[in-house]
């Protein structure tokens, strides 16, 4: 738990989301903001400021997220879709702890 970290707070339920998955390492719940129909946000529990913090310790974390994005995008009936993560302030991250968007295509 990070002061002034908002998804830390979503995580400690000292704010509302709309959660659409959750288990012991990580959460998803729908983007306040969507720019798709479908526009959820999967998140670790542990408070990684950005992508370029990774580091080979986390590998068993993010495969799990991988692999539990995939279930929740099937558990949507999602079939095409788009993942994406921005990196740094230049490259589009306003919220410093690492998220996954998973946005439906548009149709
Ligand atoms: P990024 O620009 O990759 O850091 O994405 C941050 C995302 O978090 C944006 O798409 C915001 O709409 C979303 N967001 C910010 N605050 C909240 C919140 N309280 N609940 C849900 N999504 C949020
Ligand atoms: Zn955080």
């Amino acid at each position: 738990m990070v002061d002034n970290c908002i998804f830390c707070k979503i995580i400690a339920k000292q704010i509302p989301a709309t959660i659409v998955f959750e288990d012991e390492q990580i959460i998803a719940f729908k983007d306040i903001h969507p720019k798709a129909k479908v526009h959820l946000l999967i998140v670790p529990k542990k408070h990684i400021a950005t992508f370029k913090e990774i580091s080979a310790n986390d590998g068993d974390l993010l495969g799990h997220m991988l692999i539990k994005t995939k279930e929740i995008a099937e558990e949507h009936h999602l079939n095409d879709y788009k993942l994406s993560v921005n990196v740094g302030q230049h490259g589009g991250q306003e919220v410093f702890h690492l998220h996954l968007h998973l946005m439906s295509a548009p149709n």
